[in-house]
């Protein structure tokens, strides 16, 4: 050890003080057992408190799912603790084969390929997909992963384009697609990208108007709805069900009548509304995956969806599409908590999404009352800048379908008392 500090060291000890004198600073919650509607939260005296959790992705409640945990753990036993092989050497097992079966039916979908989570899946599919003289257009709240992914294709291929048009905005949509139609050095394929459901705000994309304008200019239509599976359209296959989008054979037409449904590409999460495990995966055309296994950087150079993943996400894909009551439970709970939320006087945003965030302006209210709540059992996220917007700032309040009328009462009660 020297006493002096590397520049690393003190930058980053500058970094973490500012952090902390701004009220930024994150603390991490210790969870004790398995992810439910409620939970049970380490407390600083080494103690145990089992507090409401209102701030999971854990959409249909099946993250202790008994059928699901099982078949995780039958996973385990039969395949070991992993592939110790990237996919194309020696780390495909039929499990693989089973899941990107199950999730290409439940997406309506000619195939799908999984990942260790989605945010691989969006840093596979944009590099992979794109080449030089393609544009790509994104939707200004895209996903994290998502802006990460174009900005690497648009890095690794010289040529590859990329534009943000604001959220939601698709009158500049369409501008950004006359351009590009103009644009001499747009040769190649134009994609327009989005989420299905937007994770702070919780509304959704219009995802007929945006294929009507990739129809009109000739592009295709990636869409990302981690928050949508699970949620989304009567048997929460997504927002394109959600729309009547999945073309024929799947819910019985959608407006193109396309037999493989209206959206090109999906790309999604198996760690939310799937199972809450982890894992990701692409959802299209046999031909798009096919160019995934080719020539994909982490299909080629990173290991495989553990088995004990693939099995358990697997079974709750499964448990989604032969019980749809789950899917219901949830959309009841979720009218049920807005109307009593709005009830008691609270500015809940609108939409038809398990996301329902309440603005109260600064970062540090939304701070301070995220941690009363807490206090009083309740668990509850405010997020501030810069995630969301200045003055902006919200307590982010997610349902599940495990939640029961007793659970959404005591959120209110907690919400009234602040
Ligand atoms: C949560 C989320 C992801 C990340 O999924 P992981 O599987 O946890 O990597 C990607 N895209 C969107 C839109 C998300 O909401």
């Amino acid at each position: 050890m020297t006493t002096l500090q590397s520049n690393f060291d003190a930058r980053t000890a500058r970094v973490l003080d500012e952090l902390t004198r701004k009220g930024e600073y994150k603390h991490l919650q210790m969870i004790q057992g398995p992810m439910g509607p409620t939970v049970t939260l380490r407390q600083d005296d080494g103690s145990s408190k089992e507090v409401l959790c209102f701030c999971s992705n854990n959409y249909l409640g099946l993250a202790n799912d008994p059928r699901v945990v099982e078949a995780g753990i039958e996973g385990l036993k039969k395949y070991g603790a992993g592939t110790a092989s990237v996919r194309f050497i020696c780390g495909t097992f039929d499990c693989h084969e089973t899941i990107e079966h199950t999730i290409a039916q439940y997406m309506g979908t000619e195939a799908s390929y999984t990942f260790v989570s989605c945010w691989t899946a969006n840093e596979a599919i944009y590099p992979t997909f794109a080449e030089p003289g393609d544009i790509i257009i994104s939707d200004a709240l895209n996903h994290a992963c998502i802006i990460d992914g174009i900005r690497l294709a648009a890095t690794m291929k010289k040529g590859v384009h990329k534009t943000v048009f604001p959220h939601a905005d698709y009158g500049v949509l369409r501008e950004k697609l006359i351009a590009a139609a103009k644009d001499p050095e747009v040769t190649g394929q134009v994609w327009v990208v989005t989420d299905g459901v937007f994770s702070m705000e919780g509304d959704i994309a219009d995802l007929p108007a945006i294929r009507g304008l990739c129809d009109e200019f000739g592009a295709m239509l990636i869409v990302d709805d981690s928050h949508g599976h699970g949620v989304m359209g009567r048997t929460g296959r997504g927002t394109h069900e959600h729309f009547g989008m999945m073309g024929r054979g799947a819910d019985g037409g959608g407006t193109s009548g396309n037999d493989i449904g209206e959206v090109d590409f999906f790309t999604g999460t198996l760690g939310k509304g799937l199972g809450g495990g982890a894992g990701g995966f692409v959802a299209g055309s046999r031909r798009g995956i096919e160019l995934l296994i080719q020539r994909g950087r982490p299909t080629l150079f990173s290991n495989a969806l553990p088995a004990t993943i693939a099995c358990s996400a697997n079974k709750a894909i499964e448990i989604i599409m032969d019980e749809p009551e789950h899917v219901q439970r949830l959309k009841t709970n979720v009218d049920t908590a807005r109307s009593k939320i709005k009830a008691a006087g609270f500015d809940v945003l609108e939409s038809p999404t398990a996301i329902l965030p309440i603005i109260v302006g600064e970062t540090s209210k939304a701070i301070a009352m995220s941690q009363r709540l807490l206090e009083m059992g309740v668990f509850v996220i405010g997020f501030g800048y810069p995630v969301v917007p200045e003055g902006e700032a919200r307590l982010r309040i997610q349902m599940s379908a495990a939640h029961t009328g007793e659970h959404i009462d005591a959120l209110v009660d907690a919400l009234k008392k602040l």
